[in-house]
């Protein structure tokens, strides 16, 4: 968990219980990319709060902003303009107003910035229109003084017989023009009603289909509930299959029945769809989902339900982490270590660690659940600082998969008659008895498309992104060449850029496309499907996927790691890693640690029901140090030796990182901002500054890059060292600094 304190706007931080009357100075915070509140007055007959949501003029237009305290007063009160109008919105609750403070001094994003994910459904437009119905409203014809006309007997008729929530849908009902209604409402027969639109959220029953615990999850359950009621983080650590699932569940329930809130964060997207199955399952009633493929509409319900208590349950991606919740009890993260919780555009911070530090705000508990823990929480679980609860064995009778290595410097895949071939024989002859069994396989490979290179065969020249530092990859579905970085994409050209030549193209190594083609060529009758991030980015076409695999009518699965975690496919009993190395090479310094963790999830997908499952992983190094981890079982050393190396080189969580990013169109002003940057560096003892160097990806969408890195000592805070750092050089309009702190990817 990140130590330091906010150091961002500590003299504004919100005092709970104060109110600010007409004409009062209050300080209001705006979701743009600013650091502090602005000051503005309070309107005549108008009381504020903190927390309270407002519109204000910003310039010359409106914006939607957060009263955070009492003002500033560094402008004088005469050039202070009036707050324009309070929105019929729950305030932000404090909890909430006090960890956008510390987010933003952690991270060194700007404050309004992570203030604008938390009101962004109640920001855009207006409030939407009350529900209403029309009714009769107890005065005759006669009263108001229209004539009785056969139009108008159909409309009350109409309107005995149902309901209705606009004058058009009357109207259409009774087979009338609306304009006819609309009279009827002016003269007074008829009269528009509020009502109170229904609850959109499920109700939960706890009781619904209680899992009967067997042993261990027994103990993990009343481990957990001893843990509920104060503010502590348990790591949940438990091999796939165990019931880590399951066992949160209960914990769920025990936090419903004391009529809290609960949020459950998932990495990704594609993890909702079963995840919301599970719990419609043990509850009776669909959860309420958080992702960035809502709606508006459901976006702004999920934000009142959560201010308004209504939503018991959200499962949500990162940003669900800044909903006003009006009374939350406890949080989960599962798949505690994934990467995917860091978000790196935008608003950078890690969703992970920052759910630890909303649960402190909040004094609530905290569950990590993963069955490959992050070496980060495995030394906070060392240190004491977490809690651990263990889950060792599968559930049942389900087994762990057996896993064997296939070297692929002996055994190395021999040529089909459709060309290269990337499955060695031992690959092919596993999949074969699976396939002769009526079972299902999952050919694993991280890489989407057909081939992640293509190059003339004349002159050696790659196909490179115009804006990227990337290789072209090309996608036979989509016939394109496309960059996975910017999203550029291009017909394949038809002569070679560099040397003319026609036809000379070949692509280079494998994408999910290419496996498919084999396996298609290998076993012609086989129902193959590939699958892939860009194909599954919507949780409707999740669910019918999974639909698919669980009534058999996919043989042979081949695709990346969307598929890697959490799912539960009784019937797939083989998982094939087409290439256990990728990942390994490149400089990252979690490189390992994440391979092991990715091969470790695709593994757990394998027989995970009565069926034993079987992985094989194709590696051209069986001897390192994540195959050996793989075959033996034996995390413990692996992750002792990953300590070791980092705890060597001072490497997180041994020491902190922070990277800053510039970039810039123009690359020499970029290269002259990151040598001043580099001149003022901080010096001093416990912290040094690396670089700056041309990053990985020197040309990122159309901009140059270069990186500096500062690395302190773990009892080291870097926010102030970095603050003031770039408090002292003035960077040139055209080149942007990106503070990253924690890095998780350094491209
Ligand atoms: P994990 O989250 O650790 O991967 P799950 O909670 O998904 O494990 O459990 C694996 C499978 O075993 C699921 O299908 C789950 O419903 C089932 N299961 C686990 N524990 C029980 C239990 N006590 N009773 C019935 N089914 C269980
Ligand atoms: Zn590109």
């Amino acid at each position: 968990m990140p130590t330091s304190q906010s150091t961002a706007s500590i003299d504004t931080l919100p005092v709970a219980l104060v109110e600010f009357s007409a004409g009062a100075r209050i300080a209001v915070l705006l979701p743009l990319p600013v650091n502090t509140p602005y000051d503005y007055l309070v309107p005549d007959d108008c009381v504020l709060a903190p927390g309270d949501v407002v519109e204000v003029s910003v310039g010359r237009r409106i914006e939607t902003g957060v009263v955070w305290g009492a003002g500033l007063g560094d402008v004088s009160s005469a050039k202070l303009k009036t707050v324009v109008r309070k929105l019929e919105v729950p305030a932000l609750p404090d909890v909430l107003l006090r960890f956008i403070d510390w987010v933003a001094g952690y991270t060194l994003q700007p404050a309004g910035q992570i203030l604008r994910m938390a009101i962004n459904p109640i920001r855009r437009g207006s409030a939407p229109k009350p529900a209403t119905t029309i009714v009769a409203s107890g005065r005759s014809f006669e009263d108001c003084n229209v004539k009785a006309t056969p139009a108008r007997e159909k409309i009350i008729a109409a309107l005995a017989a149902d309901s209705f929530p606009s004058a058009a849908a009357l109207a259409k009902k009774s087979n009338v023009g609306a304009g006819v209604v609309r009279g009827l409402i002016d003269a007074g027969v008829l009269s528009v009603v509020e009502t109170t639109a229904a609850s959109p959220f499920d109700k939960l029953d706890i009781y619904h289909a209680k899992t009967v615990l067997e042993g261990d999850q027994t103990s993990a359950v009343s481990a957990l509930f001893a843990r509920l009621n104060a503010f502590n983080v348990t790591l949940l650590d438990g091999v796939t299959g165990s019931g880590k699932t399951e066992v949160y569940l209960e914990a769920v329930a025990e936090t419903l029945a004391q009529g809290k809130q609960v949020l459950v964060l998932v990495p990704e997207i594609a993890l909702t769809a079963q995840s919301i199955a599970r719990f419609t399952g043990r509850f009776g009633g669909a959860p309420a989902v958080w992702h960035s493929d809502l709606n508006y509409k459901r976006r702004r319900e999920t934000w009142l339900g959560a201010a308004q208590g209504d939503a018991k349950v959200v499962i949500g991606a990162r940003s669900a982490l800044f909903l006003p919740f009006q009374n939350l009890g406890l949080i989960i993260v599962d798949e505690e270590h994934e990467a995917a919780f860091k978000q790196e555009d935008g608003v950078i911070y890690h969703a992970r660690d920052m759910a630890v530090v909303r649960a402190r705000e909040g004094q609530i508990p905290i569950i990590l659940s993963t069955a490959t823990p992050s070496l980060e929480t495995v030394m906070n679980v060392r240190s004491k600082r977490y809690g651990e609860v263990k889950l060792p064995r599968r559930f049942g009778a389900a087994q762990m998969p057996a896993i064997s290595v296939v070297d692929m410097r002996k055994d190395p895949p021999e040529k089909g008659r459709w060309g290269r071939a990337w499955l060695a024989p031992s690959m092919v002859k596993a999949v074969e008895d699976t396939l002769a069994s009526g079972e299902q396989a999952l050919l694993f490979l991280n890489r989407r498309g057909y081939a992640p290179l293509t190059l003339c065969r004349c002159c050696g020249h790659r196909l490179s992104c115009p804006s990227c530092t990337a290789w072209l990859v090309e996608h036979r579905k989509t016939g394109r060449l496309q960059c996975h970085h910017c999203g550029y994409n291009a017909r394949p050209p038809k002569t070679c850029p560099s040397c003319d030549a026609a036809e000379s193209f070949v692509p280079c190594g494998p994408g999910i496309e290419r496996v498919a083609e084999e396996a298609a060529a290998r076993w012609p009758d086989a129902k193959i499907r590939t699958v892939a991030s860009d194909t599954l980015d919507r949780p409707s076409s999740i669910a019918e996927l999974i639909a698919d695999i669980l009534d058999g009518r996919i043989d042979i699965l081949v695709g990346t790691q969307v598929l890697a975690k959490g799912h539960h496919f009784p019937g797939l009993t083989l998982v094939g890693v087409v290439d256990a190395d990728l990942g390994l090479s490149g400089w990252d310094l979690r490189a390992a640690e994440r391979t092991h963790q990715l091969l470790h999830q695709v593994a757990g997908r394998a027989g995970r029901a009565e069926k034993p499952g079987r992985v094989l992983l194709q590696t051209h190094d069986p001897n390192h140090p994540v195959m050996q981890a793989l075959l033996s079982g034996d995390d413990e050393t692996f992750i002792a030796n990953e300590i070791d190396t980092r705890q060597a080189l001072t490497m997180p969580p041994f020491g902190r990182l922070t990277a800053l990013i510039l970039s810039g169109p123009d690359e020499a002003a970029v290269i002259n901002a990151s040598r001043q940057l580099a001149a003022a560096a901080p010096r001093g003892d416990g912290f040094e500054v690396l670089g700056p160097a041309p990053a990985f990806m020197a040309l990122l969408r159309g901009r140059h890059r270069h990186r500096l890195l500062l690395k302190t000592r773990r009892n080291i805070a870097p926010q102030l060292l970095v603050k003031e750092w770039l408090g002292r050089v003035k960077m040139p309009p055209s080149v942007r600094v990106q503070v990253d702190v924690d890095p998780y990817s350094f491209y």
